[in-house]
């Protein structure tokens, strides 16, 4: 089997890092940038974030593990005093895969002929530079309101636990298949009227933001950021890829949210 290891930079993670490469190689395991079968990732959830980024185009056949050096992640939620058992879960056994959903997105640009596409882990996120971003949302084809504030956020279930849920939005099980539009300061009054609520929606159900107004848009896909003028469109749905995620034990969700939002 094939393995890398990635590390958020600072000490402690390089430390480890080093570590658990010669732990691997020990057990015959085969050091590999380029083709890694399993990425194991030590930092914290911006770190398995940044990986994911890296290998998105290996999806199905590169599975990830995250190991934290900071506080309890969400994708980084191995603990540095169990790498031993870890190590050895990776090298004897045969591991589990958990599939979590990606959010796909398509940024249609007016001055230039080809769409870009991207996949987020986490969320996208549609901001403007300069004043209210106003844009049309369209919901499956059809029009379903005009947005007026600071901007929009789509997540997948496992980013529900990121910005979304800074934005009030709901916490999603990542076994539900589905994306989540969050509001960030909607501007409501007589004039201006957007649904004020966390909608989520299922596979294949596109959502599509259409500027109206002649702003620098700031669009992110995860930690990843990017400003832009001549925006024609940005659509979001559901993908058709997933992320996997080697299981060695269970930790259940809501385990997780648990012991990260309200403690032991
Ligand atoms: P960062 O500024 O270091 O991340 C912000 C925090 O979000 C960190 O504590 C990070 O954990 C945590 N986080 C990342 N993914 C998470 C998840 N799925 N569930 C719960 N917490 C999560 O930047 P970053 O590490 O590159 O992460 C980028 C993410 O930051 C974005 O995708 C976005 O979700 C989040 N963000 C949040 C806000 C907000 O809450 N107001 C604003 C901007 C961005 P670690 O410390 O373990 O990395
Ligand atoms: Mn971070």
């Amino acid at each position: 089997m094939k393995f890398f290891v990635t590390s958020r930079g600072d000490d402690t993670s390089n430390a480890l890092q080093k570590k658990i490469v010669t732990y691997l190689q020990e057990f015959g395991l085969e050091h590999n940038e380029e083709e890694p079968d399993i990425v194991i990732t030590v930092g914290g959830d911006g770190t398995l974030l940044h990986a994911f980024h890296h290998y998105h185009n290996r999806l199905n056949e590169t599975a990830f593990v995250g190991i934290h050096t900071g506080h309890l992640g969400f994708y980084a939620d191995w603990k540095p005093e169990e790498v031993e058992k870890l190590v050895i879960h990776i090298a004897k056994t045969p591991f589990q895969v958990v599939e979590y959903p990606l959010l796909e997105v398509i940024v249609r640009h007016l001055d230039r002929p080809n769409p870009e596409r991207y996949l987020a882990l986490n969320e996208c996120t549609v901001k403007t530079t300069e004043g209210s971003l106003v844009c049309q949302m369209d919901i499956k084809g059809d029009m379903f309101e005009t947005f007026r504030g600071d901007g929009l956020c789509i997540s997948t279930p496992s980013g529900s636990t990121a910005y979304n849920k800074a934005l009030g939005g709901a916490i999603l099980h990542p076994s539900l298949a589905s994306m989540q539009v969050s509001e960030m300061a909607s501007i409501n009054n007589r004039v201006y009227r957007t649904v004020g609520s966390p909608l989520v929606l299922p596979q294949h159900h596109t959502c599509l933001l259409t500027p109206m107004n002649d702003v620098a848009l700031q669009i992110t896909i995860d930690h990843v950021s990017e400003v832009n003028r001549r925006i024609k469109s940005i659509q979001c749905r559901v993908a058709e890829e997933q992320i996997r995620f080697a299981r060695f034990r269970p930790f259940p969700f809501w385990k997780r949210v648990k012991e990260s939002f309200i403690g032991e």
